[in-house]
């Protein structure tokens, strides 16, 4: 077992999870046991990393700008990032409206499928639309304003926050490339100090992943609600597979056509934190293995993940941003509403602003799959008919957006000259995985 490559490691205790839950079920043993002895120990495992995301977005992020020692430095690689997340969300929703409009799986849900999801799932859909009612209240600049956190202790509580986090973090370390050097050198030591601590904190709680992705997958599957209309959404579930998979193919050509590396190197170095996206379907959880795995198994230089990853884990989506393709025009679908190529191009422009807008916890995608519902003049309660198959199809696009976020770090880092051969500090698998 010690000698197992980790991402199998992960892989085997999602499998035992999976295999644990169903002979739960088989045996009638009951939810309860699950719930009550099982869950936690999944609670557990993304507490704490959830716990360290916020000290490592601070520690890195203020060490990363202070370390560019320029500020012109930190404003190319800042438009770089921001320019290849965008570029790579629109694919990702030009993606999924291809693949919708192809496949038409809107088409294939009989009126009383419908009429049956529409009723059954009605609650849950309210609860969503409720939740974005919220978001929508707001003027034009309210994204700008909310960027800005009047206190930094309560922006790193609130879950919600991670971008007032960053921008406090980028804040701070222009305040320490502007400061002499001499009353800089401690500030930087002790973040320097900090950062390497939480990163030995990840390794620690990255020996628990096994038996974390063992109680989460089990929970998952115990506590599944059993429907027989599952099956009527098995065509949008396979649209969006598809064009998460086309996407997952689309990241690592760009890196093997911009970085030389392999899909292969891609693939073994970014894996586990794959694995771990899709057991806990949050790219704010995953983050910390996230930019583990980019630094000592990519090769991506500190400087690069830590200004890339963080603001990768909060607005780039492409996972997200192409199932809110794919849903968009599967509901229109299925209500017989035929959209035009300007509500099309319409989702185009809403989709990459909602996976923007959307946070990295499970389920934020669909809260904002709302804004892209109305905006296309498509009904909201619309929702009720995807909210079955939500669950999995979560899981898989959290997995497409984190490896967005490392295929990005690769490029950006490739195009500053600050990507390397990795030299993995750890001791977690057989290096080397070339
Ligand atoms: N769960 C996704 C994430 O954390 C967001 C979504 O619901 O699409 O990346």
């Amino acid at each position: 077992m010690k000698k197992l490559a980790l991402h199998w490691k992960i892989l085997l205790g999602m499998l035992f999870g999976v295999l644990f839950a169903l002979a739960m079920v088989q045996f009638s043993w009951g939810p309860e046991f699950v719930k009550d002895w099982i869950k936690p120990f999944g609670n557990i495992f993304i507490n704490s990393l959830k716990l360290i995301a916020v000290p490592l977005i601070l520690a890195s992020l203020i060490k990363g700008v202070s370390d560019l020692k320029d500020i012109s430095k930190l404003s190319k690689m800042g438009g770089r990032t921001i320019g290849i997340y965008l570029i790579t969300t629109v694919i990702a929703v030009l993606i999924g409206l291809a693949v919708v409009n192809t496949f038409k799986p809107g088409k294939a849900i009989s009126q009383e499928t419908r009429d049956n999801l529409l009723e059954n799932y009605k609650n849950d859909a309210d609860s969503k639309i409720a939740d974005a009612a919220k978001q929508k209240e707001t003027g034009p600049l309210q994204a700008l304003e909310d960027l800005v956190p009047s206190n930094i202790f309560k922006a790193a509580t609130d879950n919600g926050n991670m971008l007032q986090v960053i921008f406090f973090a980028i804040f701070f370390g222009i305040g320490l490339i502007l400061i002499p050097e001499e009353q800089a050198k401690p500030v930087k030591a002790f973040f320097d100090g900090f950062n390497e601590v939480i990163l030995k904190l990840i390794d620690i709680i990255m020996l628990a992943a096994p038996y974390g992705v063992f109680a989460l997958l089990a929970a998952l599957v115990a506590e599944a609600p059993s429907t027989s209309l599952f099956f009527a959404l098995s065509k949008y579930a396979m649209c969006v597979l598809i064009g998460l998979a086309l996407m997952i193919v689309i990241y690592a050509l760009l890196v093997w056509a911009f970085t030389g590396k392999t899909p292969g190197f891609f693939f073994n170095g970014i894996s586990p934190a794959q694995l771990l996206a899709f057991s806990t379907s949050s790219s704010a959880a995953t983050l910390p293995v996230t930019m583990e795995r980019a630094e000592e198994h990519l090769g991506v230089d500190e400087d690069v993940t830590s200004f890339v990853m963080p603001i990768g884990a909060t607005i780039n989506m492409d996972g997200t941003s192409l199932y809110q393709a794919v849903a968009a025009v599967f509901i229109a679908q299925a209500f017989g509403m035929d959209l035009s190529l300007g509500a099309q191009l319409g989702i185009i422009a809403t989709a990459t602003l909602a996976s923007i807008g959307s946070a990295a916890v499970p389920g934020a995608g669909m809260v904002m799959l709302v804004i892209v519902l109305g905006q296309a003049g498509i009904p909201e309660a619309g929702l009720a008919l995807i909210f079955a198959i939500d669950r999995p199809l979560d899981m898989c696009r959290t997995t497409v957006n984190v490896t967005g976020d490392a295929a990005v770090s690769m490029l950006v880092a490739k195009s500053v000259d600050k990507l390397h051969d990795p030299k993995p500090k750890n001791w977690d698998d057989n290096y080397p995985n070339k």
